[in-house]
């Protein structure tokens, strides 16, 4: 199958009880059986249902791995890898992060005896040095969110690998249509599926993708012992965004691209942040590998916080709201949203400002986007 058709059918073969062509939502909690003790494939909804495994499988095609399990949101997918670690256990992970995910590393895991170390992983030299200490994961989002700092996932693989770390990618950002971490040696993947992969604004969910088998017998012991399950219903949205995956992030990509161009030129713009644009620090790295840029692209205007604020207030077809991903375009204020966890001096180190802007590019008419952005800038 090629990767299009795969978009569309993967693990997704008619009902076996009545041919249905879509997937059905098993809603159901529980499962009938005839004799104590003999099961037939699913007994209880808290480990999986028909439509769950509909989507791990093909989440799994998709990323290129052996098994993928599905969990309540993208943070409940990062909690069941931390799960895997033993008291002792480092974690090695990039400094630019979505808030949540800084969040569960540094505030939840604060006080348990798993030690998470941020660095900067553009900076390779830094990385060897640093797993120069025994390192159970290294952890990286890229690009990352918000600062859309790109890094080199096969290099970081061989860095980490040969020190006898594993590394686990967050490729929400890019999806599997446009970069496969797996491919480029990393141990697992993480996804939000509340972002681009479900691409409606309108499930919450998670997952992990992996070929390693003992990780995945472990993430599949984790969600029926956690309870951390993504239910029936949106685990049939997600699949049913998933079918449009590429169409979507075609446009998405050619919109942001224009979008990014646009900022660029415009004279009310002190930066822009695109993995597309040539000005990007780490732009041959993407080219590398990714096929596409994506559609999250980071600015700030020469006014500061005034004039972003200014620009979020104005916007009309720009939606002010948190996440990212759908087809509707959305604009955030990081500072005061995604990353308000973030202590505010951290932030400013990570190049975060208080006028930091963040958007997220949908499938809508690139040219309304751009005439809405320029009314709401002037
Ligand atoms: N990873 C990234 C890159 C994100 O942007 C987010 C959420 O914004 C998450 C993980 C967490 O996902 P969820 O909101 O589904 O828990």
């Amino acid at each position: 199958m090629r990767y299009d058709t795969k978009i569309v059918r993967a693990g997704q073969e008619p009902d076996k009880a009545h041919g249905a062509v879509t997937v059905p939502i098993y809603q159901t909690a529980t499962y009938a059986i005839k004799k104590p003790g003999v099961y037939h494939g699913y007994d209880y909804s808290r480990s999986t249902t028909p439509t769950k495994n509909a989507l791990e499988r093909s989440l799994a095609a998709l990323e290129g791995g052996k098994e993928a399990t599905v969990f309540s949101s993208g943070l409940a997918a990062e909690d069941a890898i931390l799960h895997t670690c033993a008291a002792g256990d480092r974690i090695l992970s990039c400094d630019d992060l979505y808030g949540g995910t800084r969040r569960l590393f540094k505030v939840v895991y604060k006080d348990l005896p798993v030690r998470i170390d941020m660095i900067d992983m553009t900076d390779l030299k830094l990385v060897r040095r640093e797993l120069g200490r025994r390192t159970k994961y290294v952890f990286m989002e890229t690009p990352s969110n918000p600062t859309l700092k790109q890094v080199d996932v096969r290099a970081i693989c061989a860095l980490a690998h040969s020190a006898g770390a594993k590394v686990i990618v967050d490729s929400t950002f890019m999806t599997p249509y446009f970069m496969r971490p797996l491919g480029l040696g990393a141990d697992a993947v993480v996804h939000s599926l509340t972002k681009f992969l479900s691409g409606h604004n309108d499930v919450i969910g998670g997952a992990v993708i992996s070929s390693d088998k003992a990780f995945n017998e472990r993430m599949k012991f984790l969600i029926k012992s956690i309870g951390a399950t993504l239910g029936p219903l949106d685990s049939y949205l997600t699949l049913r965004g998933i079918k449009t995956l590429g169409v979507r992030m075609d446009r998405i990509n050619a919109n942001a691209m224009k979008i990014a161009r646009f900022l660029e030129g415009h004279a009310k713009v002190k930066r822009v942040i695109y993995p597309g644009l040539e000005s990007h620090p780490q732009y041959d790295i993407g080219r590398k590998q990714m096929t596409g840029f994506g559609g999250m692209i980071s600015f700030e205007l020469k006014g500061g916080l005034k004039a972003g604020q200014r620009c979020m207030e104005r916007c009309r077809l720009w939606l002010l709201a948190e996440s990212l991903g759908g087809c509707d375009s959305l604009i955030t204020h990081p500072p005061s949203m995604t990353h308000a966890s973030v202590p505010r001096a951290t932030r400013l180190a990570l190049g975060i400002s208080d006028g930091f802007i963040r958007l997220s590019v949908g499938i809508e008419d690139a040219q309304d986007l751009i005439e809405d952005l320029d009314r709401a800038m002037r």
